[in-house]
């Protein structure tokens, strides 16, 4: 058998930085992204396909993005879901974490 090839070129998504969910901000050091930044999921597991729509993953620069973004997302997303998590917490114990550092 003889193979018949032929020159392709073929373009590869790659990922070249992180932005930050909150405030934008571009971290193009991967080195500095995996220290310092965090990247957390949420999700809840209600009832039916709205469970599976509600896991998200999202990246922050710092704990105060963290806690900005995780209230206004949670609000919008989790709350009144009593398996609503946030970064591996429960998102009652997120709000009450953000009341506290407020
Ligand atoms: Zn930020």
């Amino acid at each position: 058998m003889s193979e018949i090839t032929e020159q392709k070129q073929v373009f590869k998504k790659t990922v070249v930085g992180h932005k930050c969910d909150n405030c934008g901000a571009i971290e193009n050091d991967y080195t500095v992204y995996e220290e310092t930044w965090f990247n957390y999921s949420r999700a809840h597991s209600g009832w039916g396909n709205d469970s599976c729509e509600s896991y998200k993953y999202f990246d922050v620069c710092s704990p105060a993005c963290f806690l900005t973004l995780g209230m206004k997302d949670g609000m919008e997303n989790l709350e009144g879901y009593d398996s609503a998590e946030i970064g591996d917490m429960p998102w009652k114990f997120f709000k009450k974490l953000a009341e506290t550092v407020k």
